[in-house]
């Protein structure tokens, strides 16, 4: 049983890749039932004077945050900021940085569609997407496509080009776990380890990220999202008990378009864990 009011930790606004304005995005989570709001938009800070703003407005608790990306082994992982000072300069270098790194990446990754799936258009298009977008993603660059008529949706895009096997593949070159955690617990953040049910990972791999990131100070996993099965939940919450992590929750939402994924909606967390939203 947990006294704490409805709490989506998870959610992203049109100043990343999400489609809405931080202010309808807060009132389509009230309207949802959320009560307590953390804005995590990729990479940046941009929207968090207007989630708060309106969280004040409508009485809803807000946490400022952000979803942080990262390398560890290779692969793309997300390190979620929650109750940081946004205006905090380390961490406003590190994601300057990582917003170069990501316009870099999107143009080569046009470069490589032309090449490698014959879309002499794709560079146009990622110069386009990296000329409108602060943070310019791969969901944009998706949309774009799909706007452009070579594919049927997002996730024909990313299964057929932007996927792991696909042509549009680039192997990703973020600064590392250790400098993610730092920049966040140096402005103050909970952090917390996103989504780690997605990551292609084997179990023991998975263990040893976790272990790794609660030995550098990680203080939260997420254990409860939109859309997630009982039986990853399950596996996400064994993890976070067995490294000593709170719990963190949230929609992951982006588009009210995709209705299967909506704020405020996904499982609660199993009652033994601590809800890092206590701490916020
Ligand atoms: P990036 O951060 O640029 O690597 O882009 C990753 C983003 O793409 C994620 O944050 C998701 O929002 C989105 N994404 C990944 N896979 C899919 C998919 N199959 N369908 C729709 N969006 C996706
Ligand atoms: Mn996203
Ligand atoms: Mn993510
Ligand atoms: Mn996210």
């Amino acid at each position: 049983m947990s006294a704490l009011p409805l709490a989506d930790l998870h959610l992203h606004s049109d100043r990343s890749d999400g489609r809405l304005a931080p202010a309808a995005l807060v009132g389509l989570a009230a309207a949802r039932g959320v009560r307590h709001l953390a804005l995590t938009d990729h990479d940046t800070v941009a929207g968090l004077d207007e989630a708060a703003n309106t969280c004040a407005a409508e009485g809803l608790r807000f946490a400022p945050g952000v979803e942080v990306t990262a390398g560890w082994r290779g692969q793309s992982i997300h390190v979620i900021g929650l109750g940081l000072q946004a205006a905090d300069p380390v961490l406003g270098a590190h994601l300057e940085d990582l917003r170069r790194r990501r316009r870099e990446r999107l143009l080569a990754i046009g470069e490589r569609l032309a090449r490698r799936a014959r879309l002499v258009q794709a560079p146009a298009i990622a110069s386009r997407v990296c000329a409108e977008a602060e943070v310019p993603t791969r969901t944009h660059l998706a949309r774009a496509l799909v706007g452009a008529g070579v594919a049927t949706d997002l996730d024909d895009v990313f299964r057929r080009l932007l996927g792991r096997d696909g042509p549009g593949h680039v192997p990703s070159d973020w600064p590392g776990l250790e400098a993610a955690v730092a920049a966040l617990r140096g402005a103050g953040a909970q952090v917390v380890l996103a989504h780690p049910h997605r990551y292609r990972l084997s179990g023991g791999a998975l263990r040893g990220l976790v272990e790794e990131f609660a030995a550098l100070g990680g203080h939260a996993l997420e254990v409860s999202l939109g859309n997630m099965g009982r039986a990853d939940l399950d596996r996400l919450a064994t993890l976070a008990r067995r490294a000593g992590l709170a719990a963190s929750c949230g929609s992951d939402f982006h588009d009210p378009a995709m209705t299967w994924n909506t704020p405020g909606r996904f499982a609660k967390l199993p009652a033994d864990l601590e809800p890092v939203a206590g701490r916020l």
